[in-house]
Parts: C-alpha cells; structure tokens; sequence
C-alpha cells in the first residue's frame, strides 16, 4: 500500500466554481480523500490580499464554493474540512515567518509584479498581497503536511515555502534529528488544460467560463457561440483541436471514441464545428445536470455546511495548536 500522506489544499473563494475548478483540482482532491490524510480549506484571508475592498461578496461565495465541494463529493467524514480565518494559528505563524523572510525572497516571486500589472482597478501594493507566500507557507508548516498537490508549473512556487521553512528550522531547531517542521513535497498531479470559451484560460473574471452548475439553455447557447480555431473560417477549412477550447472540454467530458474522432476529422473538415459542439453537449449537458441536482440536495439541508465547517475547524485546530505549542517553545515564546 501507498505511504499516507498528510495533505494540505486551499481554494480561493472568489466567485462561483466553474469546470476549470473542477478538473484542475477538485475532480484530484476526491481522489485524494481517498488516499492521503487531507485537510481542504476555504482560503478567505489569501482571497482578501486581492479582495479586502468587498469582504461580505467573499463571503457569499465561500459558502457557495463549500456547498459545491459537498455536492461533489468532497466528505467531511474523511478530511479535514475548514475555513482559514478559524484557525488562528495560520496567521501566528506568518507573521513568526515575516520575522525570519528577507523581503528580497518575497519581491522576486514572479506573480507578485505579474498580478499587481494584471489586477488592474486593485490596488496591490500593500503588505498582505507582499507577504501572501508567508501565510501558503504556514498553511501547510502548521499541520506539519508533507505534502501539496501541486502541477508542474507550481513546483516553483512551492520552493519558497520550502526555503522559508528551511531557513526556521535551522534557526530554532538546528541540532540534527527529526526537524521543527517538515519542508513540504510537491505531490505532482496532473492538472489537464481547460481553455475558457474565448480561448483565454478559463477565469470567473474573463466571463468565459462554464459553471459547475450552469442551466442548460445558458450551457447551450454559451456553448454554441463559443470560439473555434481561428484558422478555421470555412466547413471545409480543416481544423487544429490542440488551440480550440471545445476539444478540451471534449477531453475532460467525453469518451475515448469521441475524443479520438473529433481529433481526427476535425484536422481533416470531416466534421464541422457545430457538429462537434453538439456531440459535446450529449456528455456535457448530463454532467451539469447531475450536479445541479446534488447540489440542490445540499442547499436543502444547509446544516450540513455549518456542521462540517465546525467540526472541521475544531480538528484544525487541535492539530495546529499541537504544532504552534512547539514553535513557541522553540522560538522562547513560552
Ligand atoms: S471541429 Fe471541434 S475541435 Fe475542431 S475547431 Fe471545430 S469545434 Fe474545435
């Protein structure tokens, strides 16, 4: 049998889950309940480095994302389900991090500058939007995880919190022998493309995204005037499904034997575009409904929410707690 891992995730709640949420992390965090001791967290304080001026909208969503992660299976029963600003002890060791980090390690993170430029209309020159990779750190330093899914494009980010915990470590517990806190392991998943409707990546902020429970007429029409390859202007005008989101949604939703021939006579005008939309539609449509109906189940019993957020806080916490009573001791603090 497999090592069992212990797992840390966070997903910000900025806005309504769409495919991309789905087959970019959660469709592996069910595979991963199964598997790995987990605790999934509603990442509220990361949202407000970029959201801070609309707390109550964060909020909203919160509570829409955890229903959605219920109705997808995500089981409480088996992780560790919660919401960051209740467990105190993330913040405590940040800013025990902030006292260690040199600011340099923090300005050089590439989507630092790439955001601030991106998230026109925000200002992000404050301190929480600097200091967001102390808190990933602690987010996963204080359950002493090992472990974080990440894919490929991310191992990089994960470095720093490695080299910020390293760095605690060999200050506050230098002698040899099992460390202060573990540095944390990218566990490499596969997280497949999913092109928003427009070609863009997928985003909430592009409006390009198809939701997890989107209505079937909206799905329909979104669907049906969604770009193509650009290339291809005419039916016969043989098509390349490698820059076209409707072949990737085609990965992600439909059968080997569909998938396998919109590749093929896609590039030969075999089939034309709205054809091959349609044949979409028949796997997609169910997937949406099945998740509307899970989801309304979920809505109809909201205790459910509170229930698993409290009980998944009070583990949390347990667990943290454990961990920040020996950084304490370590750093003379008690
Ligand atoms: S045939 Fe399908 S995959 Fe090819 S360009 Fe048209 S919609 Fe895209």
């Amino acid at each position: 049998m497999a090592t069992r891992l212990r797992v840390v995730s966070g997903m910000r709640p900025t806005g309504k889950l769409h495919v991309g949420h789905f087959f970019g992390a959660l469709k592996n965090w069910l595979k991963l309940q199964d598997e790995h001791e987990c605790f999934f967290f509603s990442a509220d304080w990361h949202a407000l480095t970029t959201e801070y001026a609309t707390p109550g909208e964060m909020k909203e969503a919160e509570r829409d994302m955890v229903a959605d992660w219920l109705a997808l299976g995500i089981d409480p029963t088996k992780v560790v389900l919660f919401v960051q600003s209740r467990v105190k002890q993330h913040a405590e060791l940040a800013l025990l991090f902030g006292m260690v980090t040199p600011i340099p390690w923090l300005e050089r993170v590439p989507t630092y500058k790439e955001q601030q430029q991106n998230l026109t209309g925000k200002d992000l020159s404050t301190y929480g939007f600097l200091g967001y990779p102390l808190l990933q750190a602690a987010d996963v330093a204080v359950y002493r995880a090992t472990a974080v899914p990440v894919g490929q494009d991310q191992v990089a980010h994960l470095e720093l919190s490695r080299e910020i915990v390293r760095r605690f470590n060999n200050l506050y517990a230098p002698e040899v022998g099992p460390k202060l806190l573990p540095e944390p392991q990218p566990l490499l998943t596969e997280h497949p493309k999913i092109l928003g409707l427009d070609g863009r990546k997928m985003s909430k902020s592009f409006h390009n995204a198809i939701l997890l429970g989107e209505a079937e007429e909206s799905a329909k029409k979104r669907l049906m005037t969604a770009v193509t390859d650009p290339a291809r202007v005419r039916r016969n005008d043989p098509g390349n499904p490698e820059v076209c989101p409707i072949f990737y949604l085609h990965k992600a939703y439909s059968p080997p034997e569909t998938i396998a021939m919109v590749d093929r006579e896609c590039r030969t005008a075999g089939i034309g575009c709205v054809d091959c939309k349609k044949a979409l539609l028949v796997n997609l449509l169910p997937a949406l409904e099945k998740h509307r109906k899970a989801r309304a189940e979920v809505d109809q019993a909201p205790e459910r929410i509170d229930q698993a957020l409290e009980d998944g806080a009070r583990r949390a916490n347990e667990v943290a707690e454990e961990t920040m009573r020996d950084v304490r001791r370590a750093m003379k603090l008690e």
